[in-house]
């Protein structure tokens, strides 16, 4: 049976895919979209808790984890963060703006979907559905030693393609289709892969006061340390879980976390839940709280109004001290200075990163040193473009995954049908 012979075709309708579809077919190319699940963007459905922080005014370089700075600026540059508001304007997605991350006005990552889907209607891009990519095998001419292109094999069907832009997304959130295929099918063909690893998730302990403390919320710093020096550092919500922490400050250190690990290192988190307050004012208000109303009285009494009462608790086992117990210890230098130290710094010992279905998004994937920088196309495979989360960039939380999936997306979409084009007219 003949192969059906397809120009442009993006394999993965998630966020930079449809842009890359998009842009393809705006250059004229004839684009076709392979997605696994039974619509494109489903997981856009579920990003910023389902209203989609889609991009964030600050993009300092910092927000992005990757081992090639300058290839990631230049590539955010081209398609910046002030174009992504204006293209979602001129395609219908109003936005709304708080603290410079950016939402669709609609307050719904629904409108950004079926923007994106309406606008690849709109430019004929042809999306097939409820169909997976498995293999990809090149195409050389007589020589052997040109590639002409690609064989693509899917669940459904074998395709002949000129440019293959490879949009399938991480690890992380699998049940959301995106289960690793990318880096499976790329490793095959011999391109390099920096280990895949869960970022942007929960973090497990070992430590039996998470038992104790397990659904606590409190306004906290968390630090990551290793090897006595601090790394890195994060203030906000922390949620406390049967298992371990959880929150934004935890989320932005959890990539930090799964390299080293994967490294064979041995990091490990300090917390700080009354972040607005010294040591020594926390030893202070515990002194003037057990000498005003504190003798007779327990240690939970002279904490309660001070920390959450599961926190209060889980924070004592340290001291081997239930808050049953007398608080009048705490009119001794010692044990205000030991619990000040629980208060301000309690160590964590990290059994893992949460695995990658509680992951957002995935640290490692393509080496940048595989792609050209200008085009993100593979430099081993002409004709094979790297979009999004499959290839090796990461950003915290905040809008910068999505920068990254819309600036990579646009890049690969504009390059093949750009390549394409030439190829016409220099045959002609
Ligand atoms: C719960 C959650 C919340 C998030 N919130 C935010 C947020 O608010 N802001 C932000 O910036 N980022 C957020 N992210 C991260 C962001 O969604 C991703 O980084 C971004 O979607 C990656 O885009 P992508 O195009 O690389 O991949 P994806 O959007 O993951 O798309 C990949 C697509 O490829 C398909 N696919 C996979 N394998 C195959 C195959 N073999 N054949 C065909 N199709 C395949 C998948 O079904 C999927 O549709 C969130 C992620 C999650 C999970």
């Amino acid at each position: 049976m003949k192969m059906r012979s397809i120009p442009v075709l993006v394999a993965g309708g998630g966020a930079s895919g449809m842009v890359a579809a998009i842009e393809a077919a705006k250059l004229g190319a004839n684009v076709t979209v392979i997605e696994k699940k039974n619509k494109p963007g489903k997981k856009i459905l579920a990003t910023g808790n389902g209203r989609c922080n889609f991009t964030n005014r600050n993009q300092e370089i910092s927000c992005y984890h990757s081992s090639d700075d300058t290839l990631v600026q230049m590539v955010l540059q081209r398609f910046d963060h002030q174009k992504v508001i204006d293209y979602f304007w001129e395609s219908g997605v109003m936005s709304k703006e708080r603290d410079g991350y950016y939402y669709p006005l609609s307050g719904q990552a629904a409108s950004v979907r079926a923007m994106l889907e309406r606008e690849m209607d709109r430019y004929k891009v042809e999306v097939h559905c409820d169909e997976t990519l498995q293999r990809i095998i090149p195409r050389k001419d007589l020589s052997g030693q040109n590639i002409t292109g690609y064989e693509v094999q899917t669940d459904r069907d074998k395709y002949l393609v000129r440019k293959l832009i490879l949009a399938v997304g991480g690890s992380a959130a699998p049940a959301q289709g995106t289960t690793g295929d990318g880096y499976r099918m790329l490793q095959e063909l011999g391109v390099a892969i920096v280990p895949p690893l869960p970022a942007l998730t929960s973090i497990e302990l070992d430590d039996a006061c998470c038992k104790l403390w397990s659904g606590v919320r409190i306004m906290g710093q968390v630090e990551l340390w290793c090897e006595g020096s601090r790394l890195a550092e994060d203030i906000g919500e922390i949620q406390m879980v049967a298992k371990g922490i959880s929150g934004i400050p935890v989320f932005q250190i959890s990539g930090r976390v799964s390299r080293l690990l994967y490294q064979g290192k041995e990091p490990y988190l300090k917390i700080d839940v009354m972040p607005d307050h010294t040591k020594e004012q926390v030893m202070e208000e515990l002194l003037r709280r057990v000498n005003t109303y504190g003798v007779g009285r327990s240690l939970g009494d002279v904490l309660d109004g001070m920390l959450p009462d599961k926190l209060a608790k889980a924070l004592l086992l340290a001291l081997h001290k239930s808050p049953g117990d007398g608080a009048e210890i705490l009119q001794e230098d010692r044990w205000r200075n030991d619990l000040a130290d629980q208060i301000k710094g309690k160590k964590l010992h990290i059994r893992k990163v949460s695995d990658f279905d509680k992951a957002q998004v995935t640290t490692g994937g393509v080496a940048l040193s595989e792609l050209q920088a200008d085009t993100l196309e593979l430099i081993k495979y002409p004709g094979i473009y790297v979009t999004g989360e499959l290839a090796d960039v990461d950003g915290i939380c905040g809008g910068y995954n999505l920068q990254w999936a819309w600036s990579s997306g646009h890049l690969a979409g504009q390059s093949a049908a750009c390549a394409l084009k030439t190829k016409i007219r220099s045959r002609s």
